[in-house]
């Protein structure tokens, strides 16, 4: 049978569930809301510093052990204004951006904040690749990456 000959029928999952965030999401989410921390792990083999942190290095295949302090500062890798609706997502506009903080190797996606973003032409002159940004936490923090976000230095 040809793929236009199938039926496609219309559908919608609505699923509520708790996500285990193991040993290693648990420690990551409790300094951040706890100590308003954000930790990394070091590749014992490789020596990259894994931000968000992984129980495995998925280049080397082999336990991370050594937790680091992160910095608070760091510089935008990529970003997405967002301006339609998303289901589970605040309301538009907002901007996410994969941010390098200093003492990372690796990147971390979080919500970017404290900048006008009615207007994309000078949002996008603000928000740039290469941007150094500040992280910001939340006064009532719960354990969730929701705890902290970017700000435009
Ligand atoms: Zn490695």
């Amino acid at each position: 049978m040809n793929e236009e000959d199938l039926i496609f029928i219309p559908q919608r999952w609505d699923l509520k569930f708790h996500h285990a965030a193991g040993e290693t999401g648990t420690r990551f989410f409790k300094a951040i809301m706890e100590q308003k921390e954000i930790l990394g792990k070091k590749c014992p083999k490789c020596k990259r510093v894994l931000l968000p942190p992984r129980s495995f290095c998925e280049r080397c295949f082999v336990e991370t052990t050594e937790w680091m302090k992160i910095g608070s500062e760091g510089t935008i890798q990529a970003f997405t204004i967002v301006y339609e609706k998303f289901e589970g997502l605040p309301d538009p506009p907002y901007a996410i951006a994969y941010v390098l903080l200093d003492g990372a190797n690796t990147a971390m996606a979080n919500f970017v904040k404290g900048i006008d973003l009615s207007d994309i032409k000078k949002a996008f002159k603000r928000i740039k690749i290469g941007a150094k940004v500040q992280v910001a936490f939340r006064k009532k923090r719960q354990g969730r990456i929701t705890d902290f976000w970017y700000e435009l230095k």
